[in-house]
């Protein structure tokens, strides 16, 4: 399935800012979304709330919570060293974003890139570190399959592809050839600041040579509504222009739950506002949970991943995986 995997966690690493040989100080805990111009919009007494996936039962099972978080503890990457974060980041960071700079739009995209870039082999070891400590305390007979009977998905095979398709990006940034990555721009009609997203996944794969086609996707608040940016490199382009154009042929209204649905099978690490997420009724939230935890591994084809899934949710249930608004008949 490519490294759409959600369930991905970061843990302490390598610092990965793209220099030989590689930097060797310590990673620190940065933010895989602009604090002062995404976050601040978002939070509510010093919080946002996350959407995010747990893993219980020693490692076995993917639980989804929504957890109030501090501000400041949201959406860390803990890919880079602090000194390289700043140096990488300063131009989205230190000034205001002008969605037709082409710098400042390819270092969005990479700060998704290197998120996953580091959360892929660290959660891959992460979930080898757990299996092994079950096997040397004699729990015998681990899963391979979870509650759903579909197979528990292998983090490590997500590595060298992640790996390859990281040094295109690096190669990019190290020559400043922001023109090798591509955008495309959708906007949801005028909003509240409701949601924050910043992740990397295959949207499908290449058919002759089974090659992963990821994007990155940000989505914040902008200009009085979201901004849905999609930045590919050229592989992509066909897969990532279908989904574009999907999202683009929907009304205002039907756009947000589309949106919705995307980001809520693809990535990880959802910020919402507090307040909207209060107003959700226990039935929204849940199934909110079901269809995130649901979506983890199903089969990923451009166009098509702003439609429901089949099966997972009830006709009469869709209209409630809205990250917009609280949907309450
Ligand atoms: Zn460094």
């Amino acid at each position: 399935m490519g490294y759409s995997f959600k369930a991905a966690k970061s843990k302490r690493g390598p610092c990965l800012y793209p220099v030989k040989p590689a930097c060797t100080t310590k990673t620190c805990k940065a933010h895989s979304v602009q604090n002062s111009t995404v976050l601040d919009l978002l939070a509510e007494g010093g919080h946002v709330i996350m959407l995010r996936t747990r893993r219980v039962d020693n490692g076995r099972l993917v639980r989804a919570e929504f957890k109030r978080v501090g501000r400041n503890g949201a959406t860390t990457l803990e890919g880079v060293c602090a000194q390289h974060d700043a140096k990488l980041f300063a131009p989205i960071d230190n000034r205001p974003l002008d969605l037709a700079n082409r710098e400042q739009l390819f270092l969005l995209a990479y700060r998704s890139v290197l998120r996953q870039a580091h959360a892929i082999p660290t959660g891959a070891a992460l979930v080898e570190a757990v299996s092994e400590r079950a096997r040397q305390l004699g729990l015998r007979g681990l899963k391979k399959t979870d509650a759903l009977g579909r197979p528990i998905p292998h983090l490590r095979d997500d590595i060298r592809p992640m790996g390859v398709e990281r040094d295109a990006w690096d190669r990019s940034y190290l020559c400043g050839s922001f023109d090798d990555v591509e955008h495309e721009i959708a906007w949801t009609a005028p909003s509240q600041p409701s949601l924050a997203v910043s992740f990397f996944f295959s949207i499908g794969s290449n058919s002759r040579n089974h090659r992963q086609l990821p994007v990155a996707l940000n989505v914040f608040h902008h200009d009085n509504r979201h901004a849905i940016i999609l930045s590919y490199r050229k592989p992509s382009k066909p897969l990532a222009q279908d989904l574009i154009f999907a999202l683009k042929r929907t009304s205002s209204e039907e756009r947000f739950r589309a949106l919705s649905r995307l980001v809520l099978k693809n990535c990880e690490n959802i910020v919402l506002r507090p307040s909207l997420y209060n107003s959700f009724g226990e039935e929204q939230e849940q199934l909110m949970r079901d269809y995130f935890v649901g979506t983890v591994r199903i089969p990923t084809f451009g166009g098509r991943e702003v439609q429901p899934v089949p099966r997972l949710v009830r006709n009469d249930d869709v209209e409630k995986l809205n990250l917009f608004k609280a949907v309450t008949r």
